[in-house]
């Protein structure tokens, strides 16, 4: 019985998933026979070569007059807009794109296919990584290849930290659309490349593991191939479906063209079971927490209670590429704790589907050391929803007890608990990066997010953290329902007068999540209207609200926040590094504040 588990594109290619490792510690533990291929970190490094550069230029220049003739065909001056179809539409973007980058990027035409091998030799080197002026020139020349190598698939692009193309819906037609047709698919090629290779493994059972809608198109295309061209049960797993159950039992025709079936929430005891179905020992339907087809119809098996991190066993890195990964020190997710022990933010559905149980504080250190003596690997990153302080001080008392040499960062609500004493213990034994819920500027809006902190002690908790030499990094979001321009800008504000503190941020836009505590009372939060996404695949609703920021307004706040924060951070190292994992690591090699300090030009 041989299982083989597949991590598809697209993920930043820094580090290898916990997803996998943590289900490979499962299998490994029942004695199973298991094969890993990170294809996603595979594919960054076949792309990211001359000759695929040359290639990719190559097909993007050949196709511009076909394009161009196509386009005429199809052109008459009586016509609007809304009398063309997609694919017009589709290839006017697309020739409009080639023409413009022919016509005005001599530099990565001419000098990056000869030079993109360097670029990546930086990221990987323990020493040329480590100095700005090289990592920057390498983080770019990699944009500009990456946006070579989507020329020829235009609108879809791919980059470091995101697939995206504005014409795909999360719909089961256009999911089958991209899947199916190879020239809107830039990975198609590559999986019929590599598919003989996860044929020759004759596995009985194929895991893939789909945890963001950057992997959809990909990871589907490739279970497409692998359902083709094996007899091997296709299973799919990965946080990412678990949330559109109901979308999923509406869609027998997924589980024809996708898969045998899909595992949802957590996977690590599902897995084992499901192999033991594959083996013939145990009926289907006593795999738990597992969707498949049976009579034409999406059968749905009860869910199970998800093995508790002390049951599991460490993760497995047996089998991974370490050294394709694009840095010189891997980054592993580690966790010390399932599910948000607050579980009350009313934007939030991290948790869901995952049950609340931390682990045995010995077993972490264990899995640590573990870790550490086999791999090398000293840097972590805690996936926790949020660390409680007191886990945290039992760590890091422990942590310097044994004497381990880690350095690491976690998640963390901004509690008074986190004492400035706590925070320097935490310095001591390792924490160099703090990822703080900030959220707004805004006393109102924090109120509704209910968060359950003090609103007017957060910034001091930075400054104490700051001081014990930890880098604070803060999420903020705008578009709270009901939020105005006014408290948008408290939240502007807030980072602007703080960037001694508030070290760096990640803004997003909120969105309305299917399983939010938000949505069971709307009202309460001034949403008038919830609509079904037409988007049958899509974790998140529509919605409309009596007041506030409408979609424009939204989008020029955070428009703005860029804007005002460039001038008021003037140029700090961490907008050219950019990937957080990239920043902390930096942070271990100089220092919260000599990082802080670094400006760039
Ligand atoms: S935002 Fe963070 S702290 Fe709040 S409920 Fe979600 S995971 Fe928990």
């Amino acid at each position: 019985m041989k299982t083989l588990l597949l991590f598809p594109p697209q993920w930043t290619p820094l580090n290898p998933h916990f997803s996998v490792a943590s289900l490979i510690g499962q299998l490994r533990k029942n004695n199973y026979e298991i094969i890993i291929r990170d294809l996603n970190i595979e594919y960054y490094n076949k792309i990211l070569t001359k000759e695929y550069l040359q290639e990719s230029l190559d097909k993007a220049f050949k196709m511009k007059d076909k394009l161009f003739q196509s386009l005429k065909t199809e052109y008459t001056d009586e016509k609007v807009e809304a009398d063309y179809s997609e694919e017009f539409k589709r290839n006017l973007v697309k020739y409009t794109k080639i023409k413009e980058f022919q016509a005005n990027k001599a530099y990565e035409i001419e000098d990056l296919p000869g030079i993109i091998e360097e670029a990546v030799s930086i990221m990987k080197c323990k020493e040329r990584f480590y100095e700005p002026q090289y990592l920057i020139k390498a983080l770019n020349d990699l944009d500009k290849a990456l946006e070579i190598i989507s020329l020829p698939y235009h609108p879809s692009q791919v980059e470091f930290h995101n697939y995206s193309d504005p014409m795909f819906k999360l719909t089961y037609e256009s999911i089958k659309q991209y899947c199916t047709d190879k020239s809107l698919n830039m990975f198609y090629e590559y999986f019929e490349e590599v598919l003989p290779s996860l044929l020759e493994e004759n596995a009985d059972l194929i895991a893939i593991s789909i945890n963001s809608s950057t992997q959809i198109v990909p990871g589907l295309t490739l279970a497409m191939l692998l359902k083709k061209h094996s007899n091997a049960h296709i299973s799919i797993g990965g946080n990412f479906f678990s949330r559109l159950v109901d979308s999923l039992v509406e869609r027998p025709e997924f589980f024809k063209l996708f898969c045998n079936s899909l595992v949802v929430e957590e996977g690590e005891k599902p897995i084992v079971e499901l192999a033991k179905y594959v083996e013939g020992k145990i009926p289907i339907e006593q795999v738990p927490n597992l969707l498949y087809l049976k009579d034409d119809k999406v059968k749905i098996n009860e869910k199970t209670a998800p093995l508790k991190l002390n049951e599991m066993h460490c993760q497995d890195l047996d089998g991974f590429p370490l050294d394709l990964y694009l840095t010189p020190d891997i980054v592993l997710s580690i966790q010390s704790s399932r599910g948000c022990y607050w579980q009350k933010c009313s934007f939030c559905d991290h948790y869901f589907g995952q049950n609340v149980n931390t682990k045995d504080i010995n077993i972490l250190i264990n899995e640590m050391k573990t870790v550490q003596e086999k791999y090398g690997i000293s840097h972590f990153e805690f996936i926790d929803e949020s660390i409680s302080p007191a886990y945290l001080k039992m760590m890091s008392s422990k942590i310097i007890q044994e004497g381990l040499e880690v350095n690491w960062f976690n998640n963390a609500r901004l509690e008074t608990e986190f004492s400035k004493d706590l925070l320097q213990l935490a310095s001591q034994a390792g924490l160099k990066m703090a990822l703080w819920g900030l959220e707004t500027g805004s006393e109102r809006i924090m109120k509704l997010i209910n968060k359950g902190i003090d609103f007017h002690k957060r910034l001091d908790i930075l400054k104490d953290s700051y001081d014990a030499g930890i880098w604070n990094f803060a999420f903020i979001f705008f578009g709270f329902p009901t939020e105005t321009h006014e408290e948008a800008l408290m939240t502007i504000d807030m980072l602007c007068n703080n960037t001694d503190i508030v070290n760096c941020y990640g803004k997003s836009i909120f969105t309305l999540g299917k399983h939010t505590r938000l949505q069971d009372e709307p009202e309460k939060y001034g949403i008038t209207e919830i609509m079904a996404s037409q988007d049958e695949f899509s974790p998140s609703y529509t919605f409309k609200t009596s007041t506030g920021l409408d979609e424009r307004g939204i989008s020029q706040v955070a428009n703005l926040c860029t804007e005002r924060c460039n001038v008021a951070y003037g140029s700090p190292l961490w907008m050219y590094i950019r990937y957080r994992e990239i920043f902390f690591l930096y942070v271990c090699k100089y220092g919260a504040k000599e990082v802080n300090e670094c400006r760039v030009g």
